[in-house]
Order: C-alpha cells, then sequence, then structure tokens
C-alpha cells in the first residue's frame, strides 16, 4: 500500500511543488506515495470562509479557528499520525523520519499566521514537530521537507542512488567526504587537488576504516552532540 500522507493547508497549490520531481516525483508517479491537500478555507461556514481570528488575551496577529480545523479532519476517513509542524515542536532528526515513513498514513497540519488554536492540538492528540530553530512564514514548507525526507526511505524509491545505512545521521555520525574524477583536478588558480590515495587503492577494507575515520572526525569537529546522542 502507499505511503499516504493528508496535508491540512490554507495553500493546497503548493503541494506536491517539488516533490512532483526528481526521486520523490517518479515515486509519486509510480504510486509509492500518494497526498491530499486540504483547503482548510473549503470548510470555514460563514460567507466570507473565515479561518481565523483574533487572539484571546490581546497581541499581534491572528490564529487559525479550531472548529474549521475540527471539520477538515472529520472529513478523513483514517487520519493516521496527526502532526502540526510547529517551531515548538520535537526537532525533526532522521530517527523521527524513519519512524514517520514506515507510519501507514501521517496527517499534516499547516500553520499560518500566529499558529493554531491550542484545544484543537490538544482535543485532536497532535504531536508537534519543527524543521528547526527558525520561524516560517507557514507549515507548508515544513511538510514539503519532511515528507521529502521520509519519501527517500520508502521502500524501493532510492533504488541504487544511495544507501541510507551509510549517509549522515545513520550511527549518529555525519557522512566521510566523496570524491570523483578527475584523480587530480587543477582548479582555475592553477593549484592541483589530488583524491585521497587510499580511496583509489581498491582496498575495500582500509577504505570503509578511513571513511570511518572521516566520518568521526567531521563528526567531532562539526557537532561533536551526535556523537553522545542515543
Ligand atoms: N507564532 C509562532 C511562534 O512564534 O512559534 C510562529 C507562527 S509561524 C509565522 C506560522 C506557521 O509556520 C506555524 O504555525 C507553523 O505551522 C509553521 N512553522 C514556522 N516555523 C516552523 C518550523 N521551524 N518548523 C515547523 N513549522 C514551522
Amino acid at each position: 500500500m502507499a505511503w499516504h500522507v493528508n496535508i491540512l493547508t490554507l495553500f493546497p497549490e503548493m503541494f506536491p511543488g517539488m516533490l512532483g520531481h526528481s526521486l520523490a516525483g517518479r515515486a509519486l508517479e509510480r504510486g509509492d506515495w500518494r497526498y491530499d491537500a486540504l483547503n482548510i478555507r473549503d470548510f470555514a461556514q460563514d460567507v466570507h470562509k473565515t479561518v481565523d481570528d483574533t487572539p484571546y488575551g490581546g497581541g499581534a496577529g491572528m490564529v487559525m479557528r479550531p472548529d474549521v480545523i475540527e471539520k477538515v479532519l472529520l472529513s478523513i476517513e483514517s487520519p493516521g499520525r496527526k502532526i502540526y509542524l510547529s517551531p515548538r515542536g520535537k526537532p525533526l532528526d532522521q530517527a523521527l523520519v524513519k519512524t514517520l515513513s514506515a507510519a501507514p498514513v501521517l496527517t499534516l497540519l499547516c500553520g499560518r499566521y500566529e499558529g493554531v488554536d491550542q484545544r484543537l492540538l490538544d482535543a485532536q492528540g497532535f504531536e508537534e514537530i519543527s524543521i528547526g530553530d527558525y520561524v516560517l512564514s507557514g507549515g507548508e514548507p515544513a511538510a514539503l521537507i519532511l515528507m521529502d525526507a521520509c519519501i527517500r526511505l520508502l521502500p524501493g524509491v532510492m533504488g541504487n542512488e544511495a544507501t541510507p545505512d551509510e549517509e549522515s545521521f545513520a550511527d549518529n555520525l555525519l557522512e566521510y567526504p566523496h570524491y570523483t574524477r578527475p584523480a587530480a583536478w587543477v582548479s582555475g588558480d592553477g593549484a592541483t587537488h589530488l583524491v585521497p590515495e587510499i580511496l583509489q587503492s581498491g582496498h575495500h577494507e582500509k577504505i570503509r576504516q578511513w571513511r570511518r575515520e572521516q566520518a568521526l572526525k567531521i563528526t567531532q569537529e562539526r557537532r561533536p552532540d551526535l556523537l553522545t546522542k542515543k
């Protein structure tokens, strides 16, 4: 069965967006995954199609109404894991991506304005997931990023294009450096840059060891926090 994502959004035309191209696009065409982008505004009850209102307690901006979003949710037969994309959420990492790509159905709620009425999130049991410590103008780009990371892990999607076990964050390590032809590259300033000799040796065990050492070194330098992660 195809991995299925319901997306609650005010901008359904943003989907599949970048996911209609390349690896994810081909997987969509093959039917490895599918999505329903539901326009929250279609479920508004009044003539003006209102989806937001001013915040109780005052302050800037608008808040998305719980009653309208609940109506969208009730229209979905099996919502599966309900996720609100939010800067307050659990940080998205590769371990979380793995569990999300293994869930048969996800329902992603994309916020706009100041966000969503808290009562809706509590009553519907949404988990909150953040794609990083910065604030986007809406949840749609976050949903696309989460989906992209999941889609490439679906069975058969990557083929031989990559090996998830060797990529960054497998074993909590960043990936080793890559090199390709030419073996001696003369850059525009006349300098010659050589590919490390070991990679041309054909000695698989030594290459594996070298890559592991490089991965450890790069992780130590750039993300020592990963090395203490369980
Ligand atoms: N007032 C909110 C706050 O300070 O936490 C920010 C609201 S933001 C302008 C609008 C929407 O963008 C959010 O409701 C959320 O859905 C989405 N969003 C913004 N940053 C995000 C992030 N880092 N990860 C996931 N979603 C994000």
